[in-house]
């Protein structure tokens, strides 16, 4: 054979394979390689300097790429990410493709279907379909132009309208092979408005922009940064080049997309989980082709090829969700920074409340800091009402003095939104005789009561069963849930304001493929004057009509173990503030606590989340808490805790006893046992991230050879957020 080159396979292990290959493949295209018993296609990363001759070398099956799947700069971001990471380049890759892709699919595109209106269908009075809704409103789309199948399911168009528009003759569907690369022209579809002063600052700085500089981009809730992130992009994408937006939540893209459309004519893809493997993936081909201007996604969409990107923007940047949990974990938003600076585009990071880290990189001027303090138009901030519950007899977690507050501004035809941040009945079963509480058999966590469904529920592992009639423990009947879940909040209020119907947005009651996408609609439509909801409902929603928000139990959040609890209830409490009021009617915000005269509580109210926000990052500070320290974490778990904590200590003696390194524990998970299986953590923090890459780097390759580490599931997450 003429080469051996080296492929990254998508396999925990962290190095790269050799394989003997008739021809040199590009480096970045696949290749489909035999890999023990099985077929797997990895990247080929080059031509192999030192082959590695203590193993037998096998043959690349197929070269599936002529060239490389991405354009250099991503090659060398995914390199970047393996490293900083310390995660096999493989699986990084394998988290950057689309799924099609993964599987050793070509990368290009296939016939998809188009549906457009018939001549009978274009003729049809849309006033004639007053009476369905759905149909009215595809076949108005349609009527316009024609709609890929991506399309009708990317912007939640009914799939029975679709059919019934079929059945009448009106519509019908031809097959349709998108060209490779298509271009556009930039059209403005809508006039922007008029900026205030601060807006119009932002869009200036952005506009005059060092090309990699990063932004923070704080505003208010309300404040339009919509509107900065609007006219900051025309700029990009009148010069032909093209934006990646990234959202925290599936559920917030068709609302980004339509405000997208509105304002410009040009075609814009969004990687939607709704999307079937193969739409994902022409909407991936199309990111790259350069026929996409501007691209929406989730976290993984930061993974997205661009020809010519121009900009990227993450909106809600403080959001937990852009940090994947499992496997790969890594932060969109870092990731985001660091591809800005390998494609030297800015990039704007967005939030009404930034995390403590970005906020930390604009005070030392790292990040540009760009500010928006005033609500946009007319709108004033809410007012805060702290409310001490301590004593007080609550019904559903509602206080009387709540109550009340809630009947004056439901009396004044007004919305209310109330936020607790727990889903179920309760939080656990009681027995009334003996205080047995019914807690799951296979984790450290009790079970919560689903009375809808008359069940119990563990919500760490999934395990279910019917609510029992007796104490396990006594045999009394006399079973009570304990605490108070959305879905007693919900029951209580249907008896306390008989006359307001009552929606609950939580994960129980948005299982529903598009009912999530309904609920948020009827919501803004103020369908519902009370509104009920876990935080799924804090997250960059707007409610025109909500002038009271509350937020009925945080107190859990003021002494948590987790040093980042805090700050999240800040940002919390600072999103749902941010929900509440109007121009015309001018919102209150409340937080009921047992505690209020906790200092971060008091910051907050007093000082607004700002001032909060660096009092949070100087106690950092002082304790030598990241920002100011770096996080690494190993996490292990199995059926005993004397193998986890064997295979934790081991790593812990790997590394060097010295002043500037701490190793701490190994200690327990929050929750020890989950699903039957013991958790341990080992957290390692230095001050500098170029000791703890050295650190790492020095120790990984050590863990392949400790048999202790074979008992164990483990893994490193690197800045890690929860533990
Ligand atoms: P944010 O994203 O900061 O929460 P939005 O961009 O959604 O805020 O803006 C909130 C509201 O204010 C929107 O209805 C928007 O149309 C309006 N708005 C934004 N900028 C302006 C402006 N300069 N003049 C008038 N209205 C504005
Ligand atoms: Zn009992
Ligand atoms: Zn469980």
């Amino acid at each position: 054979m003429a080469f051996i080159i080296q492929i990254a396979l998508p396999v925990p292990l962290p190095r790269l394979f050799d394989y003997d290959s008739e021809t040199l493949p590009a480096v970045g295209a696949r290749v489909r390689v035999p890999f023990g018993k099985r077929e797997l296609v990895g990247v080929c990363v080059g031509e192999a300097s030192a082959p590695d001759d203590s193993y037998q070398r096998k043959a690349v099956i197929e070269v599936i790429d002529e060239h490389a799947v991405w354009p250099a700069p991503m090659w060398q971001l995914l390199n970047w990410a393996s490293d900083y990471y310390h995660h096999s380049l493989g699986d990084v890759i394998q988290n950057a493709l689309p799924v099609l892709l993964r599987q050793g699919e070509r990368a290009s595109y296939q016939a998809t279907t188009r549906y457009q209106v018939t001549e009978q269908g274009a003729a049809v009075a849309l006033n004639d379909l007053k009476r369905a809704v759905q149909q009215q409103r595809l076949l108005a789309a349609l009527q316009q132009s024609a709609l890929l199948s991506r399309d009708i399911r990317m912007q939640e168009y009914s799939p029975s309208a679709l059919k019934a528009l079929q059945e009448k003759g009106w519509v019908e569907a031809v097959e349709h092979i998108p060209a490779a690369a298509q271009s556009w022209q930039f059209e403005i579809a809508a006039e922007p408005l008029q900026l205030n002063p601060e807006q119009a600052l932002a869009v200036a700085a952005i506009g005059a922009a060092k090309q990699a500089q990063t932004y923070l981009l704080q505003g208010v809730t309300g404040s339009g940064k919509t509107e900065v992130y609007l006219q900051a992009m025309a700029d990009v994408l009148r010069r032909g080049k093209q934006v990646l937006v990234l959202v925290p939540e599936i559920g917030l893209t068709p609302q980004t997309l339509r405000r997208f459309q509105k304002r410009f004519a040009v075609p814009v893809v969004m990687l939607h989980s709704a999307l079937s493997d193969r739409e994902r993936l022409d909407a991936w081909l199309d990111a790259r082709a350069g026929s996409a201007a501007i691209i929406i996604g989730t976290r993984s969409a930061i993974f997205t090829p661009c020809k010519a990107l121009g900009m990227i923007i993450v909106d809600e940047e403080h959001d937990g969700s852009l940090k994947q949990q499992d496997g790969f974990r890594y932060h969109a938003r870092d990731i985001a920074v660091m591809r800005g600076h390998e494609e030297q585009v800015p990039v704007i990071l967005g939030t009404a409340t930034p995390s403590l880290e970005s906020l930390n990189n604009a005070l030392n001027k790292r990040y540009a800091h760009l500010q928006l303090s005033q609500r946009a138009g007319q709108a004033i901030a809410a007012k805060h009402v702290l409310m001490d519950i301590k004593n007080l007899p609550l019904k559903a977690g509602l206080s009387q003095p709540l109550i009340q507050l809630m009947g004056e501004h439901l009396k004044a035809g007004q919305q209310v939104l109330l936020f607790l941040n727990r889903r179920g009945f309760a939080p656990a079963l009681l027995c009334h005789e003996c205080g047995w509480l019914a807690q799951c058999r296979r984790c450290d966590a009790y079970y919560t009561v689903h009375q809808g469904k008359r069940q119990l529920q563990c919500h760490h592992c999934g395990a279910q069963q019917p609510i029992p009639r007796q104490c396990h423990d006594c045999g009394s009947t006399q079973l009570i849930g304990r605490g108070v879940g959305t879905e007693q909040l919900e029951q209580t209020l249907h008896e306390k304001f008989p006359d307001y119907p009552v929606l609950r947005i939580d994960r129980d009651s948005t299982r529903k493929k598009g009912s999530l996408q309904q609920h948020l609609e009827d919501a803004r439509d103020n369908k519902y004057p009370i509104l009920v909801g876990t935080q799924m409902l804090a997250k960059g929603h707007h409610f025109p009509d909500v002038t009271l928000a509350a937020l009925l139990d945080v107190d859990g959040a003021l002494y948590s173990a987790d040093f980042r609890a805090a700050e999240r209830l800040g940002q919390m409490f600072t999103q749902v503030a941010g929900r509440a009021g109007r121009a015309s009617k001018p919102g209150t915000v409340v937080l009921q606590t047992h505690h209020p005269e906790h200092e971060l509580i008091q910051d907050l109210i007093n000082n607004g989340y700002s001032h909060f926000a660096e009092t949070a990052l100087r106690e950092r500070q002082l304790t030598h808490l990241p920002p100011f320290s770096q996080h690494a974490l190993f996490r292990a778990e199995a059926n005993n805790s004397e193998a986890v904590i064997a295979a934790l200590e081991s790593i812990a003696k790997l590394f060097p006893v010295r002043d500037d390194v701490i190793v701490l524990g190994p200690i327990p998970a929050v929750m020890e046992r989950r699903a039957g299986r013991y958790r341990y953590q080992l957290l390692l923090q230095t001050e500098q991230r170029g000791l703890r890459a050295q650190l790492l780097r020095y120790v990984l390759p050590h863990l392949e050879k400790l048999p202790e580490l074979r008992k164990v599931r483990w893994s490193l997450d690197i800045d890690p957020q929860d533990f």
